[in-house]
């Protein structure tokens, strides 16, 4: 981050809007960033349109910093919210949805690339709603879009974030059951999009978590936001974002290459005009030797036979012959 970027930003004082117990966590969970020489984070917020993305920005800085509609499409541009506490800095970026009306917003999708240009992901957040039933293939179109922007590098540093996640499930099936078949489906889905298809592994290790962003969230005995499985959400997602951060896979730079070059997934398919062209120059070589046996072979095929017959009787052996017709190809 630039100074003069440090300079504007605010006081993270929305996290004295939580539970005590909430504070605690976050702040021992910021020292431990800080122990390990991580002074700032930049998480990025990605998903469909209206899953919640920008109530979980205001639900994770405590504030209402962006607005949030059940309606209407949301504005095109991202948003950077950036607040600081006890020598952190945290970067949150809001973003349009990738999808509107059922396709992929391309104008969105290069809009956020052009905002990241010269900043680093550290953590991705993909939102996506609990309490849907299906999943579909925009939700591959969605992953295989993010993939195709950062690389899938990129999923390394993800975690999928489920709202609405205050939720009973249908046909009494149990809370954790319905989570696990929602997450699980979910992944699966992003897998392909994702080129994860061979690295089952790497997809399995995604964290996928809870977020309840509404104000009649339940809490626990000491005041804190807690979702049907007991859990102290806001704690948690914190734990997994710090996770995420000191994972061993490196954050994303978004570099010019990365926004204005090729899929960073497909940069292997630079090659092929290359070896077309090579290609294209081994076949006009093949012509031109075919060209020169046919030049060197004008006489009638019965002719030539009759020649190497003659040959043969000459010489009296048809190794020569067989090595003399061989040698007519390559000779000029
Ligand atoms: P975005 O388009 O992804 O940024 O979604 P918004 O944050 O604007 O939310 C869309 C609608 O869903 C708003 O009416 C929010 O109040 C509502 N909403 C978002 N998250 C939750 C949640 O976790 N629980 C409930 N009950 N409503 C939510
Ligand atoms: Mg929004």
């Amino acid at each position: 981050m630039s100074s003069q970027q440090q300079q504007q930003v605010r006081e993270w004082s929305g996290i004295n809007t939580f539970a005590p117990a909430t504070q605690t966590k976050l702040l021992e969970l910021l020292g431990k960033l800080k122990q390990e020489d991580v002074n700032s984070l930049t998480i990025l917020v990605m998903g469909k349109g209206g899953v919640g993305k920008s109530s979980t920005v205001n639900s994770i800085i405590g504030e209402r910093v962006v607005a949030i509609s059940p309606f209407q499409s949301e504005g095109q541009r991202p948003v950077m919210v950036s607040r600081a506490r006890a020598g952190f800095t945290l970067n949150i970026i809001d973003t349009p949805g990738l999808i509107e009306g059922g396709y992929i917003n391309d104008t969105a999708l290069d809009i956020i690339k052009r905002f990241l240009l010269d900043k680093t992901i550290d953590v991705l957040l993909y939102v996506d709603r609990l309490d849907a039933y299906r999943v579909d293939s925009l939700d591959k179109v969605v992953a295989k879009a993010i993939t195709d922007s950062f690389g899938k590098g990129i999923w390394n540093k993800a975690i999928i974030a489920l709202t609405h996640a205050q939720f009973s499930p249908p046909d009494a099936l149990a809370y954790d059951e319905f989570f696990s078949k929602r997450s699980e489906a979910l992944l699966q889905i992003i897998k392909p999009g994702a080129y994860l298809k061979k690295d089952a592994a790497q997809a399995s290790a995604i964290p996928v978590v809870l977020i309840e962003n509404s104000g009649r969230c339940n809490k626990n005995e000491t005041d804190e936001k807690v979702l049907p499985s007991g859990i102290a959400w806001i704690p948690h997602l914190v734990q997994t974002i710090t996770e995420i951060a000191l994972n061993k896979s490196e954050s994303i730079f978004v570099d010019k290459n990365l926004i204005e070059g090729p899929n960073p997934n497909q940069r292997g398919k630079l090659w092929i005009p290359v070896i077309f062209a090579l290609q294209f120059l081994f076949i006009m070589n093949i012509e031109a030797l075919i060209k020169n046996d046919v030049a060197n072979e004008k006489k009638p095929s019965w002719e030539t036979r009759d020649v190497g017959v003659q040959k043969e009787t000459r010489e009296g052996g048809q190794k020569n012959t067989r090595k003399e017709k061989r040698g007519a190809g390559v000779r000029k």
